[in-house]
This record gives C-alpha cells, structure tokens and sequence, in this order.
C-alpha cells in the first residue's frame, strides 16, 4: 500500500482514493448481506458481510495504513472494538490497567470480565514502579490510555510495551485522545490499537463506531476470528461516514491543537481557573514523555474552576461549546466528568484522584479560538467577586 507520502497526504490519496470498478471518487457503500458464488468449489472473496464487506473492508485496510499496523477490524462501537480484543485473554488471565481509564472500559473489565475469571489491577500507569508491583504471574495484558480522561495524564507506551514484552504480554492502546495523526502506539511497541471512532476520526458527532489495528499478522488472524465471532461489526453507512471524516483529520486537528495550546494558556492565566490539565503544558509532570510520544498534546484539555459557584456561573453563561458527553467533534464540547463520564464512581473516590465537582473538560472543535477566549473570559466575568 501507499506509504509513499505523509499521513496529511495518506489521508486522501491512499488505496481508496477512486473506486476501481467506476472511478468514483468515494467508497461505494455495498449494503449486500450476502454474495453470489459463481462456483461449486472455490467461493469469491466475500460470502456474508458479517465476515467480510468492502464498504467496512476499505475502512479497515485505511485504518490499519495510518496505524502502521498489518490490519485493522471495524466495529460497532469504540467499546465493542475494546471488549472483543479483551476477548484475546482466557479464563485466569491477569490485566493491568490504567486507573483512570474510560468508564465503560472500566466497567466492562470490572464488572463483566470478572465473572469469567479474568482478573485486573488498575494503577497509575504513569508510574512504572507501581506497573512493575501490579505484575503478577498470569498477566497477560497491560491496558493503556494515553492521555488519560478526565486528567490528561501520560503514559510511557514505549516504557510499558517493553515491560510488557519482557513478561511475555501484550499491550492494547486506547488512542481515542490523539489519533494516529498525532501519536502511533504500535510503532511505540503496542500490539494493539484501539478506537472510539465515534470521535476525532469521525469527527462530526454523528457516527457511533469503533476501530482496532493489529501489529502482528498471526495475533491479527486470532482478533479477525473474535469479530466474525462475537459480530459487533460496523455497518456500511456508518463504515462510510468515518471514511469520510477521515479525510479531513489533519486539518481538523491541526486547527484544534493550536487553539487547545491558545485556551490552555487562557484557562492557566485566569485568576478564577484554580487548575489547568493539558500535556503540551510545560509544567505539566509528564510534558518531556508526550513530546516524545507524540507530535502534539491533541485538542482535548481540563480543567477546574476555583469553587462551585464559580462552575456554575460560568457553565450557566458559556454560550459556544454543546454542553455534552462525548469529544473529538467539528464543535467544542464541555464535559463535567462528575456527572457524565465519572458519575458511577463514589464521590470520594473521585475527589481522591483529582476529578472534582469543579473539573470541566473541553474538547476543541473548529471555531476560532479568538470567540471561544471571548466566552469563555465573559462568562467568568459574570462571577460575583
Ligand atoms: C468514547 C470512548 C470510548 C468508547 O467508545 P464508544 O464509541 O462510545 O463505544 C473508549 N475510549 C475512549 C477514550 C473514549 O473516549
């Protein structure tokens, strides 16, 4: 395939560019379920779309290129995508994972993997030391997301694959956060890479998919085996929207990211912003790991108002973002983790690690940043000092 040219160019000009039987210049979308066989013994390359369809087919092999990984698997969401490659590990097996890991992976590895004996630790995957500790005869997995969600903390990929290797493990990626525009996991040393399409690849809030990318052909084989098992695969239609939203990555992100860097700054300078979290911040703690990692800190940022007064005059006053679940779109999103993303932890709990009920996270989408300073300064002006 074509990796004769930079990703920017990939994007666009990559196997799928025309559609060889018409030239068309967009994936046709194939709705068949089934396939016509012209012969008794020998059956084409595509028999039933849940085990093989050019539409999702195209997505796969576009996925896999800008990955750098030998194949790549689209599913019916970021979660099935996750829960089918868990689906690599067998009764027994140990997982060490990120504590502050994406809720449903969180719920889904604590509360449905565990009732078939596979057990996990979750640690501060920024901490090698605590990895090393959480390691136990039977692990056979180290799950990482980098950056962390809500608190945008980073982890070592290449340090945690190495580890992992040298214990006879796998290592999964979730790269939701940067995309493989900004950061390649499997290059770092993962194995796998995984995606909630439904955000910056897609890019426009309106798809719900999720991606996987393999490195190694024979572990590829055994995944593609687990999705034409399980079946969570993606549909035509929405196999095209995400081709299309694809197209347009760099120039999204390329946007997103400075005006991420410009509201950083905005937010750290502001006398009623008590905490800024974002990695292309120089002081935060692991800003040398994700300059090495990756050619950006990404578009996605929290951070914490000075009370709750304060939050909630400015989130009743905010006027651009949605106010939403969800990142990675066209239109700046605000979250309130403790309430949306965070809101099956105990309060407590979620104190103790930083996500406060003062703690927004923005993902920055395609306005000018110039406007958003200017709600975002207007509504923190509306505070009664
Ligand atoms: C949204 C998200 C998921 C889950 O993806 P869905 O498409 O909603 O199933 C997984 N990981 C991260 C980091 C996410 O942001």
């Amino acid at each position: 395939m074509s990796n004769q040219y930079t990703f920017q160019t990939n994007l666009l000009h990559n196997k799928h560019k025309f559609d060889p039987a018409t030239g068309g210049v967009s994936v046709p979308i194939q709705h068949a379920s089934t396939f016509h066989q012209n012969d008794i013994d020998t059956f084409g390359k595509y028999d039933y779309s849940r085990s093989g369809n050019p539409t999702r087919e195209a997505l796969e092999e576009v996925i896999a290129e800008l990955e750098e990984g030998c194949r790549g698997f689209a599913f019916s969401s970021g979660m099935a995508a996750i829960s089918t490659a868990f689906l690599l590990l067998s009764k027994d097996d140990h997982v060490v994972i990120s504590e502050d890991v994406y809720g449903g992976t969180f719920r889904m590895v604590s509360q449905v993997l565990i009732r078939f004996g596979i057990s996990h630790t979750f640690v501060d995957m920024t901490d090698l030391e605590a990895i090393k500790q959480a390691i136990q005869p039977n692990t056979k997995l180290f799950y990482v997301e980098t950056p962390s969600n809500p608190l945008l903390k980073v982890t070592d990929i290449k340090a945690v694959s190495d580890l992992a290797k040298s214990h006879g493990a796998l290592t999964f990626v979730d790269n939701t956060f940067l995309t493989p525009a900004i950061q390649k996991p499997l290059a770092l040393g993962a194995d796998i890479v995984l995606h909630s399409a439904t955000k910056f690849l897609s890019g426009h809030s309106d798809v719900v998919a999720g991606l996987a990318v393999v490195k190694d052909p024979a572990l590829a084989e055994r995944l593609y085996f687990l999705q034409n098992s399980f079946g969570a695969v993606l549909g035509v239609q929405d196999a095209w929207l995400v081709l299309r939203g694809l197209k347009t990555l760099h120039v999204r992100l390329e946007h997103s990211v400075l005006a991420a860097e410009r509201l950083a700054n905005f937010f750290k300078e502001h006398p009623l912003v008590s905490k800024v979290y974002y990695p292309g911040l120089a002081d935060h703690p692991q800003y040398d790991i994700q300059r090495t990692q990756a050619s950006s800190a990404g578009a996605v940022l929290s951070f914490e108002l000075k009370n709750e007064a304060v939050f909630r005059t400015f989130v009743e006053n905010v006027k651009i973002p949605v106010f939403a679940v969800s990142l990675g779109a066209v239109e700046s999103i605000l979250s309130y983790p403790a309430k949306m993303s965070h809101a099956a932890m105990p309060e407590e709990e979620r104190a103790q690690r930083g996500i406060t009920n003062s703690l927004l996270r923005l993902s920055v989408g395609l306005e000018n940043p110039e406007d958003l300073i200017k709600d975002f300064s207007e509504a923190l002006d509306k505070v009664k000092q």
